[in-house]
């Protein structure tokens, strides 16, 4: 058997969101050239390509938090089309786009005894130009939403592919309920009272308090709107119980104060988690909600070499803070490498 030749990166990026693409371009400004960046998804941005609704505003001010770059990277407020677009300029004017590897979804990484981190797979076929990659240093980018929040209560078989977590498989005059009261949930909910293409959905929006409090200015205000003239129907101020199939093989939701309505699909916007199995099992310490433990100024871990980035270690994140953190992120890994 013939062995793979070794090749040693500075940097190997992991995940190719807004975290991982902003630390390739960081990386190249600063003058590392020797990188790689891994996603398990065929494109970068994935986390939007599939969370976001089409045509969706992309906010700069996120949950709240007022966004200013900190570093090389931003970008202009516009809709989730052109903000894809605008980062695949960026990526071209930076001339990193060669630099991604797609299709690779990685469980964890090793660190050896020679000091240098090597990617462990979950899948068998694995292209062989990555196979022999070993880096000495990572960045994890890896976002939170491979693995979205579910409620307490269990999800029936029958019905599971009627229960989802974004919009991609609603169809034209679906009765959906949306459950959640963040931004996500607000945007679902009067995105789809407004998208072109899925006309006559009958809308609700189900949150456990009775007032929207943790939406944007403008969500809010949109919300309220289509709220009070009755085109999202307000089922607020009452937690689901439990779901199960009804009689007609749809969704009979029943609530804590005893109501029970039937739809034809719900989707849950409550957040995701963090993406613990890869954290600990790549010797990444954690600590309370499972937050890898890092170092806030260089978004180190207690693996020598080993960052994290992005919604990982936050779950009020955006992409604001995942291009600044990707800043500092470089600067400490360029730093040591000197
Ligand atoms: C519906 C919705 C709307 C939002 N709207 C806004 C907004 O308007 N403005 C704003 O600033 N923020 C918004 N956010 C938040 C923002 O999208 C995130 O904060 C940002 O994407 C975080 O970037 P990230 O790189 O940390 O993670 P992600 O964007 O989640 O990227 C993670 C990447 O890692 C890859 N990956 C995951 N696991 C693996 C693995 N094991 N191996 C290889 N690759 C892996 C994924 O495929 C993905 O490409 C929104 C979030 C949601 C869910």
């Amino acid at each position: 058997m013939t062995q793979e030749a070794e090749k040693v990166v500075d940097l190997l990026i992991i995940g190719a969101g807004p975290g991982g693409m902003a630390s390739a371009i960081e990386a190249k400004l600063a003058g590392l050239d020797n990188i790689v960046v891994v996603d398990k998804a065929p494109h970068h941005n994935d986390m939007i390509h599939k969370f976001y609704k089409k045509g969706k505003r992309v906010d700069k001010d996120w949950m709240g938090i007022k966004a200013e770059f900190t570093g090389n990277v931003s970008f202009d407020e516009c809709s989730k089309e052109e903000y894809i677009q605008q980062m695949d300029d960026k990526l071209r004017d930076a001339g990193v786009l060669d630099k991604f590897e797609y299709n690779h979804d990685i469980l964890r990484v090793n660190k050896g005894k020679d000091g240098l981190f090597e990617m462990i797979f979950a899948q068998e076929k694995i292209a062989k130009n990555i196979k022999s990659i070993k880096a000495k240093n990572v960045i994890l980018s890896v976002g939170r939403m491979g693995k979205p929040n579910k409620p307490k209560y269990k999800f029936p078989r029958d019905i599971k592919a009627l229960l989802n977590f974004n919009l991609s498989k609603v169809e034209n005059g679906e009765r959906v309920m949306i459950v959640g009261g963040g931004d996500t949930a607000g945007e679902y909910a009067y995105g789809l009272v407004e998208l072109e293409g899925l006309q006559d959905c009958v809308v609700t929006l189900n949150y456990r308090k009775s007032e929207i409090t943790r939406m944007s200015p403008i969500n809010t205000k949109m919300c309220t709107k289509y709220l009070n003239n009755g085109k999202i129907l307000n089922k607020m101020g009452v937690d689901i119980e439990s779901v199960e199939p009804s009689p007609s093989g749809k969704i009979q939701v029943n609530f804590t104060d005893g109501t029970s309505a039937e739809y034809d699909r719900a989707v849950y916007a409550l957040g995701g988690t963090t993406p613990k199995d890869l954290l600990v099992n790549s010797g990444v310490k954690t600590g309370e909600w499972d937050v890898p433990v890092y170092n806030e100024t260089t978004f180190k871990t207690n693996v020598e070499g080993l960052y994290t980035i992005g919604d990982v270690i936050t779950d009020q994140g955006s992409i604001t803070l995942a291009f600044n953190n990707a800043s500092d992120a470089v600067k400490s890994i360029v730093q040591n490498l000197k």
